[in-house]
């Protein structure tokens, strides 16, 4: 059941999101050849609870951590540790953050230093594909024309989006009904309606589509070895344009 959203609720929900945007920016400052994905977790979480907010990832399903750092081809879920980036690296980063019960979730990936072509190819097809996507938030839409955008425009540029993982209503649970995949054909699914919200997260692979689940159970990585990019904010539906939540 999709749960509609008052303007009290989504006010709640943007507050949580530009948490999250905060803490995004924090995180593109903080990111250097050398510096552990550890200490960024701990970055986040300091700035998040002194924000009076709670981290919403920690503990989520026993995740142990704030943040979800993925690097290079680690597609979604990696934890942090004391493993360090390292020039050339792409990194993911996704944040939740939970203001009087309501949830905020976004996702972005950040370059360490200089990157390769492909890869940084790859962070703007999957930053354009969300905005590919969103173009067909608009009430009068059906959810799935959003995931057609999504997949059009990537797979039109050559690379892949996962099918495994997908975006989700948002609200007073991190995920909430609907689920929103970034494939698939138009016309199908709910109907969009004011009062909705929604995370939008394309994961896009620069091979193939194909994921697997590392043995800590959480870490998402390609099949191929290949990179992956990731990027999604929370957005309501509203009478006219998407109102992002996850924004500064
Ligand atoms: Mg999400």
């Amino acid at each position: 059941m999709i749960i509609l959203k008052t303007d009290r609720e989504i006010k709640l929900m943007r507050e949580a999101g530009r948490i999250v945007a905060q803490s995004h920016e924090l995180v593109s400052k903080l990111i250097k050849p050398g510096i552990s994905t550890k200490e960024l977790d701990r970055a986040v979480e300091e700035f998040i609870k002194s924000k009076n907010a709670i981290p919403a990832f920690k503990g989520y399903q026993g995740f142990p951590a704030s943040i979800c750092a993925s690097i290079n081809d680690e597609v979604v879920h990696g934890i942090p540790s004391q493993r360090t980036v390292q020039e050339g690296d792409i990194i993911s980063i996704d944040i939740g953050a939970v203001i009087d019960g309501y949830y905020g979730d976004g996702a972005k990936t950040f370059c360490v230093g200089k990157v390769d072509k492909e890869k940084k190819k790859l962070i703007e097809v999957t930053k354009k594909s969300f905005y590919e996507g969103i173009k067909f938030a608009k009430e009068g839409y059906r959810l799935s024309d959003i995931s057609h955008a999504v997949q059009d425009y990537v797979e039109s540029e050559g690379f892949s989006v996962v099918r495994d993982f997908v975006g989700h209503g948002i609200g007073t649970n991190m995920h909430e009904d609907p689920q929103v995949p970034n494939f698939g054909k138009p016309n199908k699914g709910p109907r969009l309606q004011k009062g909705m919200v929604l995370a939008v997260e394309p994961m896009v692979n620069a091979g193939t589509y194909h994921v697997r689940i590392l043995q800590n159970d959480w870490t998402v990585v390609t099949c191929d070895g290949k990179p992956s990019s990731h990027y999604e904010h929370s957005f309501a539906i509203t009478d006219g344009e998407p109102y992002l939540l996850t924004v500064l």
